[in-house]
């Protein structure tokens, strides 16, 4: 323990990361958001004076701005991340009993979605060297029922879909994106978030592009989508007070957190830019034999929301955890439950067994990588770990 504060200190770690309950976090949002103070006060207090409370120009400007960024005709904001899958999912208006297929290693979120509006998960497996859905495996899975594919672009990890989408069309089941961490990641010129029929988006606070609070949004280039998106989100109304298709809800980005988000998008790919680097830094780092790190393309199809590591034998990982937590360096797992395995629907999919997912689930350990992190940081990091 002394052994480490001084060999903390000969590397001259910035002291203002002695706040809190770690020395690096795995996040810092005060740090992330500092730098906007003053235009998010100026936002406020003009938000304040507008008396424009829901639904207003913040709002409107910024799914604008975002349709633009991600290259779609439409976006729509929602509250934020869960309800943009879920409603998209109902936007669908697929039949009762219609299977949808999604990825397991992700904390429920798209599987919530599809239980929710009724319909029922049907889980593949990521592909053997990745966290990402495998293509080859969805399309084998499809029966008659699929009437649609939630892909999760994991971690930042974007997944060229053109050819899943063209063979999903003739079949007429639809494809719908999760960006939740995947904001700005692309192939080429075309983002994660355009390739699908619809995608989705969330706002959290420690997203690439984040609120101070909640929010989420969806985009898409299909009117009939978008129209049923809109009439969704507002109760379910075509015009006011009056139900068209379909029973909606009440879910809507705040004109306050639309207007912090109208401050951050001009920002989002230097954030993204600095995410890569550190990214970038760890991969030629670390060189501990005991960890395995996968791959990517330095050419922005990885916007380092997460930088998970694996360590080879799944034994490994709480003593890892705890190493890193006595050297004072944040961790999470990311994530560690299969969906089919979680308590409370269990007992539904008791015959599903997907090697890859449970594999990654039992290996994965997230390192920090934020914007913020200094260089110092990084290389105490990559040091400790290398010791390890
Ligand atoms: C964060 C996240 C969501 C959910 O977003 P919320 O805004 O928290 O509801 C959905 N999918 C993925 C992959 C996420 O990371």
């Amino acid at each position: 323990m002394f052994l480490n504060v001084f060999y903390i200190i000969s590397f001259h770690i910035n002291y203002d990361l002695f706040r809190g309950d770690y020395l690096i976090q795995i996040n810092n949002l005060k740090q992330h958001n500092e730098p906007f103070f003053a235009q998010y006060e100026a936002k406020f207090q003009s938000f304040l004076r507008n008396g424009y409370y829901i639904l207003g120009d913040e709002v409107r400007s910024f799914e604008t701005a975002f349709s633009n960024y991600i290259g779609t005709q439409h976006c729509i904001s929602v509250a934020n991340g869960t309800d943009a899958i879920e409603l998209t999912v109902r936007a669908l208006q697929l039949p009762q009993g219609s299977e949808v297929i999604t990825a397991a290693n992700a904390a429920m979120y798209s599987t919530i979605s599809i239980l929710n509006s009724g319909l029922k998960p049907k889980f593949v497996d990521i592909s053997a060297d990745g966290y990402n859905l495998d293509i080859e495996k969805v399309l084998a899975a499809l029966t008659a029922t699929t009437k649609a594919v939630i892909f999760t672009h994991l971690y930042g990890r974007g997944t060229n879909l053109d050819s899943l989408k063209k063979e999903l069309s003739k079949k007429k089941v639809f494809l719908i994106e999760d960006c939740a961490q995947a904001h700005g990641c692309r192939i080429g010129d075309k983002k994660m978030g355009s390739f699908g029929d619809i995608a989705t988006f969330s706002f959290y606070p420690t997203k690439n592009l984040g609120a101070l609070g909640d929010g989420g949004a969806i985009t898409t280039n299909n009117s009939k989508l978008f129209q049923n998106v809109i009439e969704l989100r507002q109760y379910g109304w075509g015009k006011k007070y009056h139900l068209k298709e379909m029973v909606g809800r009440n879910s809507r980005l705040d004109e306050l957190q639309a207007a912090f988000l109208n401050t951050k998008l001009p920002h989002l790919d230097k954030f993204n830019a600095r995410r890569i680097e550190i990214a970038e830094t760890y991969l030629k780092g670390i060189t501990n034999s005991k960890l395995l790190i996968r791959k990517w393309n330095n050419d922005g199809s990885y916007v380092a929301h997460l930088f998970p590591v694996e360590v080879k034998d799944p034994a490994l990982r709480p003593l890892l955890a705890a190493y890193l937590g006595e050297n004072k360096i944040g961790c999470d797992i990311h994530y560690p439950v299969p969906d089919y395995k979680q308590t409370p629907i269990k007992t539904l999919f008791e015959s599903t067994r997907l090697e890859n997912t449970e594999d990654r689930c039992n290996k994965v350990l997230t390192i920090p990588c934020y914007p913020e992190l200094e260089n110092e940081n990084v290389k105490y990091i990559i040091e400790k770990i290398n010791k390890w």
